[in-house]
């Protein structure tokens, strides 16, 4: 099965054409050597996206969510499959890989209902002699690009809305996870889609393929989830067209507990809102600010939570934290505990790689940080929690809208009154009060300033992929 589904293309690479592996990065095992494509590739799925749109536009919105229904149904049916090579090339244990396919199961029964639900609006004129209204219609070719961290739920987050709206798509995953990517397209064909309305490209880096997407005039909107920094460099290369641009970029999410909070359910807040996936989350916890009358008990509790967390292979059973996704990723960690280290910060737990081999590296809790540490500015992406203290309420909050990040922020309080006042001063687009888990099809998820522009899921996702069309008839 994972054969089958794993090492399907939608289109097959000119002679010759280079390959580039994909490992596991539990064991280091070989698992794929994949069609490295290029420019050339991408014109020619471009021009299969063009030539289906039409097609794919001019069926029926029950015979869109009718497609997806099937595609979601395969997907369940093959959700251990999906799971596993999930956790072959990508670490995370077989637990959260089993959610996380369900979760993109989730996204496309969302819009296979939501596909059935794209209205228009009649407006009032001003004159009985016309008639006014709004239509709304798909955007036509999208170019989509995704990230390694949730490379199934990326992919149907994206794609679902997608299609739904009647748009087709030119999809490139992230070089170090595209195997379970592979395997969903294979679905989709088997789900019944026409040719030409979902396009995958395999590629061993971003630049080439970002290139054309967004510089060919066919393609009309780029929808990109990943760094910050390839978000600017892609705003950039699409405005020469004016092109359209939904991003999902970095994070740095504050995590409050105030002193009027259940000190034990912040703790188990802050263990699923930075553990998760080893910290390798856009919404991740990365900075926690604990106000002084509950720091000890709660850095106390946290960091016994956090000792007895399994670091491991995702295919261990009681694994909770698989390993990091490159050796990148273990030189940026290790910086930033070095850095802690040296500006005074206490160790309470971890801080360390696991071996000398692999990407391993144990769940870290660092206190007493001050606010020139790296790890109270940067996105760490790994499972390392530094734990800040804090005494005025109000600076809590400067602090915390302190960045050009502005994507998910949490905090634990039981008075009502601050609940709602902080809940509206965040300047994030996802608060979490009182929980360490929020994403949901059905809910917006997306950020402000530099974490993004637009929404997905929810309606509002799927408002990001249709153009809006007046329409005035006059002399009746
Ligand atoms: P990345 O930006 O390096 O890569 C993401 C994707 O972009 C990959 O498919 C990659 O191949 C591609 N890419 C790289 N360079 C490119 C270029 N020049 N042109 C076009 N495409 C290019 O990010 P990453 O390291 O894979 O992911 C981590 C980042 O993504 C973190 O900052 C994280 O916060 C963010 N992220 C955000 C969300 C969200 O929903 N906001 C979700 C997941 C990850």
């Amino acid at each position: 099965m994972f054969a089958d589904l794993a090492f399907v293309a939608d289109l097959t690479p000119k002679e010759g054409a280079r390959r580039f592996p994909v490992f596991n990065p539990s064991t280091g095992e070989l698992l794929a050597e994949l069609p490295d494509m290029g420019a050339a590739d991408v014109a020619v799925a471009i021009d299969r996206a063009d030539a289906a749109r039409e097609r794919w536009a001019g069926l029926t919105a029950r015979e869109r969510s009718d497609a997806l229904w099937r595609w979601h149904q395969l997907i369940l049916d093959h959700s251990d499959d999906l799971a596993a090579i999930l956790t072959a090339e990508m670490g995370k244990p077989l637990t959260e890989a089993k959610s996380e396919i369900a979760h993109a199961a989730d996204y496309l029964q969302w819009y296979a209902e939501e596909a059935n639900r794209i209205y228009g609006e009649t407006i009032p004129a001003p004159s009985n002699d016309r008639r006014m209204l709004v239509i709304k219609q798909p955007i036509g070719v999208v170019g989509a690009i995704t990230p390694w961290n949730f490379p199934a739920s990326m992919v149907a987050r994206k794609i679902s809305p997608t299609l739904a709206a009647g748009c087709t798509v030119v999809l490139k995953p992230a070089e170090q996870t595209p195997l379970v990517a592979g395997a969903m397209f294979a679905l989709a064909r088997l789900a019944g889609f026409p040719d030409g309305v979902l396009n995958l490209i395999y590629a061993s880096e971003g630049d080439a393929v970002g290139r054309e997407l967004c510089s060919n005039p066919k393609v009309r909107k780029i929808s990109f989830t990943g760094s910050t920094e390839v978000g600017r460099l892609l705003m950039r290369q699409c405005s020469d067209q004016i092109k359209k641009v939904s991003f999902e970029l970095g994070g740095n999410a504050p995590f409050i507990v105030f002193d009027d909070a259940d000190v034990d359910a912040a703790v188990d807040g802050a263990i699923q809102a930075k553990f998760r996936n080893a910290g390798q989350s856009c919404v991740s916890a990365n900075r926690l600010y604990v106000h002084s009358s509950v720091h000890d008990e709660f850095a106390d509790k946290f960091a016994e939570k956090v000792r007895a967390l399994r670091v491991g292979d995702g295919f261990d059973a009681d694994v909770a934290i698989g390993p990091l996704i490159d050796a990148r990723a273990l030189a940026k960690i290790e910086a930033h505990v070095g850095d802690a280290v040296q500006k005074g910060g206490t160790i309470r737990c971890g801080g360390n790689r696991i071996g000398q081999s692999g990407t391993f590296f144990e769940p870290t809790v660092i206190t007493e940080v001050t606010a020139t540490m790296r790890i109270a500015r940067e996105e760490t992406f790994g499972p390392l929690a530094p734990i800040i203290r804090f005494d005025d309420p109000d600076e809590v909050v400067r602090a915390a809208n302190d960045t050009i990040y502005g994507l998910a922020a949490y905090f634990y309080a039981s008075n009502l009154k601050r609940v709602w006042r902080v809940a509206e001063a965040l300047e994030y687009g996802m608060v979490g009060i009182n929980t360490g888990r929020m994403s949901s099809e059905a809910a917006p998820f997306g950020g402000v300033k530099q974490s993004g522009i637009g929404r997905e899921g929810s309606r509002h996702g799927l408002e990001d992929y249709l153009e809006m069309k007046y329409l005035c008839m006059g002399g009746l």
